[in-house]
């Protein structure tokens, strides 16, 4: 193998650390802490055990936990009534409703409720038309763990071929947009992109976001690249990432493990977020 493996536990560990020190400084100075309020509907373990993961993490860094769950016969109006809540709370600093939602319910309907000053998922509409628009905002988790996954390792993105593959409004199309943001020459890759070995085999930085276990090898990277894997799949053989690591570890200078890679940097992230939120919040007011 000739990669560096991108730590993303060490990277996510050094942000917590961080967002903890910064909490306190915050606590202090505003009487409060910052508050996140995770927003769980429904029974569904794989979303409980998210929020859980969530609500721990907050308690580690010194955010407040604002949890709220609610049964899988919620309404629109009872969801909607909790957020319109927790949008009037200043204790609240930042709101996350838990994706998927049970059916019967539209969660791109209900996360555009929340207020984007406390959107810590960066998922409404207004946050993406800003990072779209190259405003400031708060900007989706798993994306902008990418980012720093790609800054924790000195990775130069200004100018870089940047190939991205797949074009979700989750990971995809934010993932582009903050590599375009900060100057790279950005392809966005999808299910109908025609010879994507060969696309991708141009990139000095390669994301792959697809959910397809293993599906690029060796031949999509460049050698040299920087490759980051977002994929996480259950699959027989255990947790697997969208690269074909053991083969694409032969040609990248840095790729990042499944798990152990971008998987860490989604909570620390919200908790950056969170902490975020509290400041602007705090400056508006
Ligand atoms: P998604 O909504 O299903 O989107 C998948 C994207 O991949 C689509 O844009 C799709 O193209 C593209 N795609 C599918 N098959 C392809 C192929 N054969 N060639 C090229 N492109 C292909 O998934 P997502 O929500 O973005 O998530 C992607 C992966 O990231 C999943 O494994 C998910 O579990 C993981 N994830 C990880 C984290 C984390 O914390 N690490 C967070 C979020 C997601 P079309 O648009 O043309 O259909």
């Amino acid at each position: 193998m000739s990669a560096r493996i991108i730590d993303g536990r060490a990277v996510a560990a050094r942000v917590r650390e961080q967002v903890a020190v910064e909490a306190a400084e915050l606590t202090g100075r505003n009487g409060r802490p910052p508050g996140l309020a995770t927003i769980l509907v429904g029974d569904d373990p794989a979303s409980a055990l998210y929020v859980a993961g969530k609500r721990k993490a907050c308690a580690e860094v010194g955010i407040a936990d604002h949890h709220c769950h609610l049964g899988a016969d919620a309404s629109h109006a009872d969801v909607a009534a909790v957020i319109e809540r927790c949008n009037g709370d200043p204790e609240v600093s930042g709101i996350l409703l838990q994706l998927p939602v049970p059916e019967g319910l539209n969660g791109a309907e209900l996360t555009a409720l929340v207020d984007p000053a406390k959107d810590v998922d960066g998922l409404t509409p207004v946050s993406a038309g800003r990072l779209s628009l190259g405003m400031g905002g708060l900007r989706p988790c798993t994306p902008v763990g990418v980012i720093e996954l790609l800054d924790a390792y000195a990775v130069t993105i200004e100018g870089a071929q940047a190939v991205v593959v797949g074009r979700s409004n989750l990971v995809g199309k934010p993932v582009a947009a903050l590599l375009l943001a900060r100057n790279a020459t950005v392809t966005s890759c999808h299910s109908r992109t025609r010879e994507l070995a060969a696309v991708c085999s141009r990139a000095d930085v390669l994301v792959a976001a697809t959910g397809r276990p293993e599906m690029l090898g060796a031949e999509y990277v460049k050698p040299g690249a920087a490759v980051i894997d977002v994929g996480q799949s259950r699959t027989e053989d255990g947790l697997r990432g969208d690269v074909d690591f053991d083969a694409a570890a032969q040609r990248a200078g840095l790729i990042t493990p499944v798990p152990g890679g971008v998987g860490p940097m989604t909570i620390a992230m919200l908790l950056r977020n969170t902490l975020l939120a509290a400041r602007l919040q705090s400056s508006a007011s």
